[in-house]
């Protein structure tokens, strides 16, 4: 299917070559990659989208952007414009797993691959890959660094803790939160970790839409109701902006003297403004996931399936949508915090200035 403002640029690369002198090889089809994105809200996201149109631009694709604001509706409502467009393949980081079963059925009549990106779609069997990081890895990294920071391998304890997790309608928020607590569990059960608040299920410590002021709201009133005479030595969090959230909850009850030292807090992204307070001491960790590779591994497989070649897979059997296993790529994440966040500066996701 060639839309046809790509039927034109086909035809005018065709043309320009001819003009070179040279004989065309261009097929008479640039096929056109429809990605959806769930938030500009998030930086992550952004160096998401930008690396994905710049890496299936390298391959000569076009491409359609779009980000849904982090509203489900708004999302599913710009996937079934993308296919009315006519787009080849999609892209799609979903904002709610379970509520593209619709859409994607449209996707699946019009002979469009899809590919689930870092987010697993729930409950259909129109979605063809998958690519993301080791989520549970993600829930370990920040398990660990409680565990390091607090010396509870030493034996060290008691020690309050809250825990916090991500959205309940993102799948990957039960694996980050099953990583961590697989390491955790251990340490609550010999009382080393204590919640004060008692709220230590999934459901009673998600934070819709991954949002910072949720969490902040949630863990001031923590404070409010549980801490009387008591103090929060880490925090459990999932995500950068939550992190900062919580972190503005604790400021706010006097955390970050002396005397009120702020509480090992972990996250996750290796946002720029995380990682400048974790410079300053304040935030504590954050998983690094270097997404562009992630938009590299993504426009490798589109590149493979338009061109009909078997994509690469490294995953076979852990990621099942309730329908179906979907083969999957998994790349490694890293944690960081103050002894190595240089990491990110080699690695040229930032540069020293923007980290000053
Ligand atoms: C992503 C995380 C991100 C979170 C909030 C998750 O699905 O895997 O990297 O922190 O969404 O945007």
């Amino acid at each position: 299917r060639a839309t046809l403002a790509a039927l034109a640029g086909a035809a005018s690369l065709a043309l320009t070559l001819s003009a070179c002198g040279q004989k065309s090889e261009v097929s008479s089809e640039v096929s056109t990659v429809g990605i959806a994105m769930p938030t500009r809200a998030s930086e992550r996201w952004l160096t998401d989208g930008k690396s994905l149109v710049d890496d299936l631009n390298g391959k000569k694709y076009k491409t359609k952007l779009v980000y849904g604001e982090d509203d489900p509706k708004t999302q599913v409502s710009q996937i079934e414009n993308l296919i009315k467009q006519g787009v080849d393949a999609l892209i799609i980081a979903a904002i709610d797993a379970k509520s593209l079963n619709g859409v994607l059925q449209q996707a699946a009549d019009a002979d469009i691959p899809v590919i689930s990106y870092d987010r697993l779609i729930l409950g259909t069997k129109n979605v063809d890959y998958y690519v993301s990081f080791d989520n549970e890895m993600v829930g370990r990294l920040q398990a660990r660094h409680i565990i390091a920071k607090l010396g509870l391998d030493d034996g060290k304890g008691p020690f309050n803790i809250e825990l916090f997790a991500g959205s309940p309608d993102d799948n990957n928020t039960k694996y980050f939160f099953q990583g961590s607590m697989a390491l955790l569990q251990p340490f609550l059960d010999s009382k080393q970790l204590v919640v004060p608040s008692g709220e230590t299920k999934l459901d009673q410590i998600t934070t819709l839409r991954w949002d910072g002021p949720t969490a902040q709201k949630r863990m001031s009133g923590i404070l409010t109701k549980w801490y009387a005479g008591e103090e929060v030595d880490a925090v459990l969090s999932p995500y950068d902006g939550i992190s900062r959230g919580v972190l503005s909850a604790l400021t706010s009850d006097g955390y970050g003297s002396d005397s009120k030292p702020l509480p090992v807090i972990t996250g996750q992204d290796a946002e720029l403004e995380s990682v400048k307070s974790i410079i300053a001491g304040q935030q504590s960790q954050t998983v690094y996931k270097d997404v562009r590779r992630l938009a590299g591994a993504a426009a490798e497989m589109v590149d493979d399936i338009l061109d009909g070649r078997q994509p690469w897979i490294d995953n076979e059997g852990d990621y099942n949508n309730g329908v179906k296993v979907v083969p999957a790529v998994l790349l490694q994440p890293a944690g960081v915090d103050k002894s190595n966040y240089e990491v990110l500066v080699v690695d040229d996701y930032f540069t020293e200035d923007e980290l000053k």
